[in-house]
């Protein structure tokens, strides 16, 4: 089965435990105003790749994957590719490789896939084949999330219900931008959403700082920068924010 690449990245240390083979799968129904890789959104520009090529190239890596790395699938989005990354993921797992990926829960189905209910079928297939999931919520309310992404929240709540069904090891992220999401509220609102999922296996929670290391790509490509003059957010606040969340993981109110 071919899907479409966008990059990889050998021996990454940021996405998932360990040593891992990360693999930038091209396309993302997102368009986040802060995404800081917009030349990963469009399908057609990514090159051709079989699951047999990554998994040869994981199988490869194996001596450096030790007993905690692996493959994580990355992107753009893996769920862009729902077909593509369960079939990598079953191969890898055929393989005896730890899988990771790290998604924003908005899976991209066909009209009649959903329809005949093959969405959750896929869904919890690569679940299933996922030893952890790095979510991004990208807004924890509905318009926020819509304003943020230009997408509907639907898909990764459907997400989030079978993860919490399943009981799926998580590790949580979210980005924080100055002005949008960076007060006390809105970290509170962020932690009355997660208690609705309470058999979530929440790892660890991490905020992200906003930066704008991306926004020369946004010329390249002849896109205007959505958050222009806004600028990174400052490590103080981020560290009194991520203070707050640390309170939620020790006392489990979350
Ligand atoms: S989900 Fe990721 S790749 Fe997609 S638009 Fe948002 S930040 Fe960019």
């Amino acid at each position: 089965m071919a899907g479409h690449l966008h990059s990889y990245e050998t021996l990454g240390t940021l996405d998932g435990p360990g040593l891992r083979l990360v693999v930038f799968l091209q396309g993302c129904p997102l368009r986040c105003l802060y995404c800081h890789n917009p030349d990963t959104w469009d399908m057609a520009a990514g090159r051709s790749v079989t699951v047999e090529e990554i998994v040869t190239k994981a199988r490869r890596m194996r001596p450096y994957f030790g007993s905690t790395g692996g493959v994580t699938l990355s992107g753009g989005e893996p769920l862009a590719q729902t077909h593509f990354t369960l079939a990598l993921l079953q191969a890898l797992k055929n393989e005896s490789i730890h899988t990771v990926i790290d998604t924003s829960g908005t899976a991209v189905f066909s009209a009649s896939e959903r329809a005949h209910g093959d969405d959750k079928r896929v869904l919890t297939a690569i679940l299933a084949a996922t030893d952890l999931v790095l979510l991004d919520i990208k807004a924890p309310l509905a318009a926020g999330f819509q304003a943020l992404t230009s997408c509907s929240m639907a898909g990764l709540e459907q997400f989030l219900e079978l993860a919490n069904a399943r009981r799926q090891t998580v590790w949580i992220r979210q980005v924080i931008v100055p002005g949008l999401n960076d007060t006390a509220e809105d970290v509170a609102e962020f932690g009355q959403f997660l208690q609705r999922y309470p058999q979530l296996q929440i790892e660890k929670i991490e905020l992200l700082p906003y930066h704008t290391l991306g926004v020369s790509k946004y010329g390249q490509l002849g896109i205007p920068y959505p958050l222009p003059g806004v600028g990174a957010l400052p490590a103080d606040k981020l560290a009194e924010l991520q203070h707050v969340v640390d309170q939620w993981t020790c006392t489990g109110n979350r």
